[in-house]
């Protein structure tokens, strides 16, 4: 937006094609005041900028009448006028530029002798007066004018508590054109609220005094300031930073490149630079060949909101009441601001991270969580495999004991507690298999009870039972240690005598005889039995051997019974 204009004027020149024309051209910027102004600095810096684009620089020629320090002083004023007629005989000029109101009237005044008919265009002009043109031709530019009206209405709107606000003004020619504009305002000013006064005569001194006394419901706006009533030069650099310094109440101001940074608060503001690139590019319409009278009068400046943040801060100045477009200079920039593409990034990458972490967490805790179910079952497994081995084992043993109970109770007789005939057949087997390998001898005895029908008969069953049991008794008693006794079957006994041949087991059974002879049963009285015995030969097997002991046994019988027969 701020070039627009320039380039606007740009176009007009490259479409005159007038670049040939302009680059032997020759113009002259003639300021009102002197280089180190800070204000005429930026805008000179502003018109050489412009002209740049189509004029080489040594075709720029640039004066200063220092007249903020000669103002209204006719003498320096001639000796100024002889100065450029002297000098620019030599560099005569295509279009003269002139900056701020002392430049633009001497220019007005003084052109037939100096520079008659040669077309201007004037800048930074506070106070103008239109009938000033009267009589001339080939005069155009851009009027600074003043921001009164507008800083008023924004102080209102700052500082609502404000009844007062005060404009600083000066006695100078300029001084008193700016007080009369601003008296033009004040005439039509009507705010039941805000007192509206002007400030123009007074030396520095009784200045710094009143503005140390000024209430809170008060404001200050400076118009401008060239010199106090005694004639001592104001500048903005020092007198304004210290009217500031002193001052209880903001000032604020409409000269953008002079007062920020110099104490001001801030307003409207003109910005010097942007001004004098603006004036450049009408002087380079002009040598174009626009002519200037087809390039109207701007009637004002533009004026901004530029705010000095310290300031504002001094005065406690709610920031969310200013402009929505202004601009707050001395901001302090944060360190976020600064690097707020790098901390950004940063924010971003931690946070990725911190997502990719808290991910890996719940990861890690929701393996470790089931790493320790994992765990407890493998526990409650293993402790269920050890239980059950354990209960596995626990019913082998179990097993193990019935099955030898089963073996021994297939192989054991109820009654007497002796092996039966199956265990009697097996170990008689085994031994004679054994007997015959080894060569040892070995012999069996069959035994039956006398008449033991009749201890039924006579005394029942369970007698007969009884009788069994203490027979079997009565042979395991008479019997070796090495000796076996089984029941053979009903009254019948069968004693297995290994390493024994006939005589020995003879006496084995003579001794059960006679044990029996002195036995006397209860009940039943003395039992006797009759005795086979049969000693192994080489032919015999289980049921050979056994054979002959029965037929010995038959024969005992048959001989009467109660005695052993051998074979
Ligand atoms: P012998 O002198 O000729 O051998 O005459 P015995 O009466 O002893 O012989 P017999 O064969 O006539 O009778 C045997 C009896 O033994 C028949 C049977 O009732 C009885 N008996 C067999 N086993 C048992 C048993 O376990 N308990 C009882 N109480 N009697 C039995
Ligand atoms: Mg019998
Ligand atoms: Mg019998």
């Amino acid at each position: 937006m701020k070039y627009l204009f320039g380039l606007l004027l740009l176009s007009i020149v490259v479409t005159a094609n007038a670049q040939d024309k302009t680059a032997s051209q020759t113009v002259l910027l003639l300021n009102s005041y002197h280089p180190q102004y800070a204000w005429t600095n930026q805008l000179t810096n502003g018109v050489i900028d412009a002209l740049l684009y189509q004029v080489p620089p040594e075709n720029i020629h640039v004066e200063y009448m220092d007249s903020r320090r000669f103002l209204d002083d006719g003498v320096y004023s001639s000796h100024i006028k002889e100065l450029l007629i002297y000098k620019y005989q030599q560099y005569k000029p295509d279009v003269i530029i002139t900056s701020d109101d002392h430049a633009y009237y001497f220019m007005l005044e003084n052109r037939d002798s100096l520079f008659p008919d040669m077309p201007i265009v004037f800048c930074g002009v506070n106070v103008f007066n239109p009938n000033s043109l009267v009589g001339h031709k080939d005069i155009t530019g851009i009027l600074e004018g003043m921001e009164v009206k507008g800083n008023l209405d924004l102080i209102k709107q700052l500082q609502p508590e404000v009844r007062r606000v005060i404009l600083l003004g000066d006695t100078t020619g300029l001084g008193l054109r700016m007080v009369k504009r601003a008296r033009e305002i004040q005439s039509y000013w009507y705010d039941q609220k805000v007192i509206f006064e002007i400030w123009d005569d007074f030396s520095m001194a009784e200045l710094y005094e009143e503005v140390a006394q000024l209430s809170s419901d008060t404001a200050i706006l400076l118009l401008a300031i060239h010199k106090d009533k005694l004639g001592q030069y104001f500048s903005f650099e020092k007198e304004l930073k210290e009217l500031a310094r002193i001052s209880t109440v903001p000032i604020y101001g409409m000269w953008g490149g002079l007062m920020i940074g110099n104490g001001s608060i801030g307003g409207l503001m003109n910005d010097p630079y942007e001004h004098g690139q603006e004036a450049g590019f009408l002087a380079l319409a002009v040598l174009s060949g626009v002519s200037p009278k087809e390039i109207s009068i701007q009637p004002k400046a533009k004026f901004t909101p530029i705010f000095d943040y310290n300031q504002l801060q001094k005065f406690d100045i709610d920031m969310s009441r200013l402009p929505a477009n202004s601009q707050v200079v001395n901001k302090p920039v944060s360190v976020y601001e600064t690097y707020k593409r790098e901390i950004n990034s940063i924010i971003i990458f931690v946070g990725i991270l911190i997502v990719i972490i808290n991910f890996l967490l719940v990861n890690i805790t929701r393996r470790i969580q089931v790493q320790k179910e994992l765990d407890a079952l493998n526990k409650d497994l293993e402790d269920k495999v050890i239980a059950r081995t354990q209960e596995i084992k626990q019913r082998n043993h179990e097993l193990e004991d019935a099955r030898k109970r089963m073996e021994e109770l297939a192989n054991t007789d109820a009654l007497t507690g002796l092996g039966n005939r199956r265990a009697a057949q097996a170990e008689v087997t085994s031994y004679v298999n054994r007997a015959h390998r080894e060569g040892k001898v070995l012999s069996v005895a069959l035994l039956d009870i006398d008449h033991f029908k009749r201890v039924n008969d006579q005394y029942g069953h369970q007698t007969g039972d009884d009788v069994l049991f203490g027979f079997a008794q009565v042979v395991k008693q008479a019997i070796r240690p090495s000796d076996r006794v089984y029941r053979w079957g009903g009254e019948e006994f069968l004693i297995l005598l290994p390493n024994t041949d006939l005589e020995f087991s003879s006496a084995v059974c003579n001794r059960i005889t006679r044990d029996l002879h002195a036995h006397v049963f209860e009940t039943a009285g003395i039992i006797t039995a009759s005795i086979g015995v049969s000693s192994l030969l080489p032919s015999d097997d289980m049921d050979s051997l056994v054979n002959r002991a029965d037929d010995l046994l038959y024969q005992a019988k048959d001989n009467g019974r109660d005695q052993v027969m051998l074979g």
